[in-house]
């Protein structure tokens, strides 16, 4: 459900405004990507009827070695391990920045103070990099990490817009550096509300019965997920999709997480209280 808020936005923000919208396999994380992941989310989407206009170049399939020279006097070499880190606060303090060492992850140096920008939904944002890890670009074995690649990719494909969940609404502000560090100008962002299960976690496969594949298969159609999903994107008593578009307002869409219970009889599902933030 998290995934049909997320792309469900795009979708009516890009329709709305007569844009295109681009469909990218983000496959940057080999381990976890697997070719009938991808095809499986083709499928929810077309089921969904939501259409994009081009399939554009998948993360393993980019070289990312240009824009990382471009980038070689903002980084550094950190050795640090992910329990160090944890221990510090979770936050990265910056152990390695001055320290000059040759091997080890590949980070972003972030510079002091912050930064400010206006989303699209969530209205105006003020980040202060204080609370900000400097980003991981390439791990410590030599892989590129998200970080960087999103944002390459986003470069390379011509984004002007970036439709996504809450949860990384955090990263923002260091992304939006990142994309100017690369002589880019950043896109506009909107972050859509992320769908939380009754333990107050991001819904996942471990919180049963929420998936598309599996409303399919209890008998729930296409229309019957709009029916719970549109009233959260802010959008009531639309007939159609391409309704739905000409009635869409980023302003429109619900503030602050969305908890579902359960799925229960198809179009309909179980909510926790709708917070505000
Ligand atoms: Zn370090």
């Amino acid at each position: 459900m998290g995934n049909v808020v997320a792309f469900g936005g795009a979708w009516l923000s890009v329709r709305s405004q007569g844009g295109r919208l681009l469909l990218r396999v983000e496959d940057i994380d080999r381990e976890r990507s697997r070719d009938e992941i991808a095809e499986g989310q083709r499928r929810d989407l077309e089921w969904l009827g939501l259409c994009w206009d081009e399939e554009t170049l998948r993360q393993s399939e980019r070289d990312y070695a240009p824009w990382l020279r471009a980038l070689s006097s903002t980084t550094y070499r950190c050795q640090c391990t992910r329990r160090q880190v944890r221990e510090a606060g979770g936050v990265y303090p910056g152990t390695c920045r001055d320290l000059d060492h040759q091997q080890g992850a590949l980070r972003l140096r972030l510079p002091s103070g912050g930064r400010g920008f206006l989303d699209q939904s969530c209205g105006q944002q003020q980040m202060s990099f204080e609370h900000t890890s400097d980003p991981i670009l390439v791990t410590r074995v030599g892989n590129v990490a998200y970080p960087l690649a999103v944002v390459v990719d986003d470069i390379a494909d011509g984004v002007t817009e970036v439709v996504r969940g809450c949860d990384l609404l955090a990263h923002t502000a260091a992304q939006m550096e990142l994309w100017e560090l690369l002589g880019a100008s950043p896109p506009s962002y909107q972050h859509m509300p992320t769908v939380l299960g009754s333990d107050g976690r991001k819904l996942s496969k471990s919180h049963a019965s929420t998936s598309v594949r599996e409303l399919r298969e209890a008998g729930w159609s296409a229309q019957d997920v709009w029916r719970c999903v549109l009233p959260w994107l802010g959008i009531h008593g639309a007939e159609t999709l391409s309704d739905a578009a000409e009635r869409y307002l980023p302003s429109g869409v619900q503030r602050g997480p969305i908890t579902v219970l359960r799925a229960t009889r198809p179009g309909e599902l179980d909510y926790g209280a709708l917070t505000s933030r």
